[in-house]
């Protein structure tokens, strides 16, 4: 089952014609706090090419939108300005610490939607080298514009996930700190996850805590990781070990950076948008099974509404479970797999997207011999991964002890017990436990392992 070092697509061909459809059902149904709320005040059908992408299966009733100003404190008139190339908003509903999520195309000319979350008069843009030529001097335009009150400065860090340590994160806090940043100013996430994860770990820590806005430029932090809060550096024992839950103050997702994005990178992102799916809405699964070539080819209407049906499903997980203490962990399916190939193979030779695709593979293989789900389900996922050129198995070096020693200080193994995300029952049901028959993962490492 092994492949070689570079992420490789498995060439089985995708079953089409057996497939039957599972029963959709939501493990969590959608109650308590979250309301999502959107301002769809640029309809999709009207302010974007509708392209080759098919009609949106349609929103269930808890998330269909409803229109109402934002929160921020904003005169009405800069909000009405502000929003009008706003497609979408969704809130992330964690009371005070509550913000709303932009998304849309053309979002980083519209000074006003930016400014209304800065509240102090000084503003540290963290970003990176390949980034910075991009978009950068738009970011800051967008931050000054009428704004001469407001200082920026920012500090451009090597790129890559191996950087993505306290090394780097010093390197953010000696600009602050040399900028005299005080406790009013706001940083500002420029990039991808990396920089997302570091200049927020940075921002709850800085003067123990200061403002922070994400503007996530690739797809996998635009649908995942610029949303819910957590923040941190990876330990070279493990990733992610070292952080904070922060939640920023706004995310603006400008669906324009996408057009940069090199393919690789947009199907790293793919592999997120399949997980919602899997743990938790069906009608999306079925929805990317028919449209993933226009998320391919980045037919704006479709990333539109893959970005705002992945953030409202991460946003109402995120509100009721916000420090994850159950129900937030379905959230990483695939990814404790995933942990173990990144940790293993060294940090950037797989992109987190590809890690976790094969990650997932395992996590439904482990769910079949369990017995948990049925087979068809395992050819659909085998199948959407192929079609949104994932790999489908780890890497070649991947042996059973890496992936157990790596797998032993997973951040969700509690009292040497180590939880699992799991499906269990129809297409978009998935369980988070300890409670497994240990074979079926061994069983599992084996077959996906080169001994
Ligand atoms: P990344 O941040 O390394 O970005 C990928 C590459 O694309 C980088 O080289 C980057 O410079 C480049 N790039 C970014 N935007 C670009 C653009 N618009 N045009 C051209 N190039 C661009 O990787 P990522 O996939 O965005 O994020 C992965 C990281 O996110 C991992 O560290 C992972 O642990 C973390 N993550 C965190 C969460 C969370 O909840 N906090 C969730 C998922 C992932």
């Amino acid at each position: 089952m092994a492949t070689s070092s570079t992420p490789s697509i498995n060439s089985a061909v995708c079953p089409s014609a057996d497939i039957s459809v599972a029963p959709r059902r939501s493990l969590f149904p959608a109650t308590a706090s979250f309301s999502p709320r959107r301002l769809d005040l640029r309809p999709l059908s009207s302010s974007l090419p509708l392209g080759r992408f098919k009609a949106p299966a349609p929103i269930s009733a808890r998330s269909r939108s409803r229109t109402s100003a934002c929160a921020s404190a904003v005169t009405e008139d800069a909000t009405k300005r502000a929003d009008s190339r706003v497609s979408t908003v969704v809130d992330v509903d964690l009371g005070s610490r509550s913000y709303p999520i932009y998304i849309g195309s053309g979002l980083l000319d519209e000074p006003d939607l930016l400014q209304r979350h800065v509240h102090g008069k000084s503003v540290l843009v963290v970003t990176n080298t390949t980034i910075a030529p991009l978009y950068l001097d738009k970011v800051v335009k967008a931050l000054t514009h009428g704004n001469e009150k407001v200082t920026v400065e920012s500090v451009i860090l090597p790129d890559g996930e191996k950087y993505k340590n306290m090394e780097t994160l010093m390197k953010v806090f000696d600009k602050a700190i040399e900028s005299r940043m005080d406790r009013r100013c706001t940083f500002v996430a420029l990039g991808g996850g990396v920089i997302g994860d570091m200049c927020g770990f940075a921002a709850a820590s800085f003067l123990r805590g200061v403002n922070f806005i994400q503007i996530p430029t690739t797809l996998m932090a635009q649908v995942d990781s610029s949303v819910g809060g957590k923040t941190g550096v990876n330990h070279p024992l493990g990733k992610n070990l070292i952080g904070a839950f922060y939640q920023p103050q706004c995310v603006l997702i400008d669906t324009d950076t996408l057009n940069t994005l090199p393919e690789r990178e947009l199907a790293s992102g793919i592999a997120e948008v399949v997980k919602y799916g899997l743990i938790r809405d069906a009608d999306f699964f079925e929805w990317q099974e028919t449209n993933m070539q226009s998320l391919l080819a980045r037919d704006p209407s479709a990333l539109v509404y893959a970005i705002k049906r992945s953030c409202e499903n991460k946003a109402e997980v995120v509100s009721l479970d916000e420090k994850e203490s159950g129900m937030r962990a379905t959230l990483n399916l695939g990814h404790t797999f995933g942990h173990a190939i990144e940790t293993a193979f060294g940090y950037g030779q797989w992109l987190h997207g590809e890690a976790v695709a094969a990650g997932m593979v395992m996590a439904v293989d482990m769910s079949h011999r369990l017995g948990w789900i049925d087979d068809t389900i395992v050819k659909r996922v085998f199948c959407i991964l192929q079609k949104g050129k994932l790999p489908t198995q780890p890497p070649e070096m991947m042996t059973v002890e890496k992936f157990k020693s790596v797998m032993a200080v997973d951040k969700k193994v509690a009292d040497g017990l180590l939880r699992l995300i799991l499906l269990k029952g129809p297409l978009g049901s998935c369980v988070f436990t300890g409670d497994y028959d240990q074979r079926a993962l061994d069983e599992t490492l084996r077959a996906f392992s080169k001994n």
